[in-house]
């Protein structure tokens, strides 16, 4: 009989669920970045109006924001897994900034697959080393879930694209350089949605922002966009004008990806804290985290916590290996679990805290909202479950 240990290999076996030495030192190293910021910073930037611009500069720098971009680009030749550690990590220390979500993960991956070599030139460095930041817009007033009926259209004139629309909800325009703005072409206005995807810069002519007034203790704002023909040379379309859903689907499993990366690392501070909280408050003989009340949900929490990590690690590691389609499934189940035990874990960290749950001083109670973005963006809970009850199920459409 052959056992594992006699089994002829050069090599010693691969354990997929111990992560590689490269990813391990990744994760470290931006663990020390975020905790040498910590959530008192992000708090303070938040409070004051103030934006991170230096944890952004600094972990572009160290080839972080970068880390899944093409090297010959200036990023680290990674994938959506090292960029998902990365997220968690920043996230897992009250500093997830929110731009990473967009920028390199939902851009940079569209720019580096469907973009001409000029536009890679043009674009990728700056997002690598975060120089420059991108933002990005699909949802509109009128369409919300229902992306198939957003009207942003483009019409040609001579060689330029002229661009009409409504966008909103769109985070951090007033910190990006330029919006990757999805829109459709004149001649594909109806029907199904054939994206046709343009660069457009926040300083263009007839292009405006407005911020709204969000209860959201974070330094990345979201705004309406207002496109009134907003001209763009030829090279502003990133891919083919009617590249149907694959070339957005790119873009939009990474999202997933990093949407759950950031709730999974929210959900780590929080649960981080709470352990603390209750391994040391002792109100009658024993600390309360003796009480079966308090640790048992603190031990779901933590269950549930890492199955969506591990489902989001799936979901990485199938869109690295090229996977877009079998990427799908498990992006939308890890985005949804991970909200899920966000949201759950952040509301049992302020009750295992009791008043001081609700206190600024330890941090738990600004989360009570900011979990909540997880469970409505970038796809809501309901449409996940959509995908999944028609996808996975093959369950009729209601709509
Ligand atoms: C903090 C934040 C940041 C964001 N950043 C960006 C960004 O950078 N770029 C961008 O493009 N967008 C962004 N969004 C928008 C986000 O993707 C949308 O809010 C989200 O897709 C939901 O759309 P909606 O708000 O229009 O809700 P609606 O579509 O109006 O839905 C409202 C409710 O109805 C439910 N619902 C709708 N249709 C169905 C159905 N068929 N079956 C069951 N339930 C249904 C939804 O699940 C939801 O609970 C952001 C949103 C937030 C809150």
């Amino acid at each position: 009989m052959t056992t594992f240990a006699e089994t002829p290999t050069d090599a010693a076996p691969v354990n997929p669920f111990v992560e590689t030495a490269e990813r391990a030192a990744l994760r470290a190293s931006v663990a020390a970045l975020a905790k040498r910021y910590g959530q008192e910073y992000f708090m303070e930037c938040a409070r004051t109006g103030k934006k991170t611009d230096e944890l952004w500069r600094e972990a572009g720098q160290l080839g972080f924001l970068g880390v899944n971009l093409p090297e010959e680009y200036g990023g680290g030749g990674a994938g959506m897994y090292e960029l998902a550690i990365v997220m968690e990590e920043m996230s897992a220390s009250g500093v997830g900034l929110l731009m990473m979500v967009v920028s390199p993960a939902i851009c940079g991956n569209i720019i580096a697959r469907f973009g001409t070599d000029d536009q890679k030139q043009r674009w990728l460095p700056g997002l690598s080393d975060g120089s420059i930041t991108m933002a990005f817009g699909i949802t509109e007033p009128e369409a919300g879930s229902n992306s198939h009926q957003i009207t942003t259209t483009a019409r040609r004139d001579g060689s330029d694209w002229l661009l009409t629309g409504r966008k909103v909800w769109i985070s951090g325009v007033d910190q990006a350089d330029a919006v990757l703005i999805v829109a459709r072409t004149e001649d594909a206005k109806t029907g199904k949605l054939k994206p046709a995807l343009f660069i457009v810069p926040t300083d263009a002519e007839n292009f405006e922002y407005k911020q709204i007034a969000m209860e959201l203790i974070n330094p990345e704002k979201q705004f309406q966009l207002f496109l009134d023909d907003v001209r763009l040379p030829s090279d502003a379309l990133v891919g083919s004008e009617d590249a149907a859903l694959g070339q957005l689907f790119a873009g939009l499993n990474p999202e997933r990806i990093m949407a759950a990366a950031s709730a999974i690392g929210m959900a780590r501070f929080a649960l981080g804290k709470a352990v603390d909280y209750v391994n040391n408050r002792t109100v009658w003989k024993t600390p309360i985290g003796a009480h079966q009340a308090i640790a048992h949900p603190l031990a779901q929490g933590k269950i549930e916590l890492e199955m969506a990590k591990l489902m989001m690690q799936k979901a990485a590691t199938m869109y690295d290996a090229g996977d877009d389609w079998g990427a799908a499934e498990p992006a939308n189940m890890s985005k949804y679990a991970a909200a899920e035990a966000c949201v759950k874990i952040v509301d049992q960290a302020v009750q295992s805290m009791g008043g001081n749950g609700l206190s600024t001083e330890y941090g738990i109670a600004p989360l009570l909202n900011l979990c909540r973005v997880a469970r409505v963006a970038p796809v809501s809970r309901e449409m996940v479950l959509n995908f999944v009850a028609q996808t996975s199920l093959g369950l009729p459409k209601s709509y």
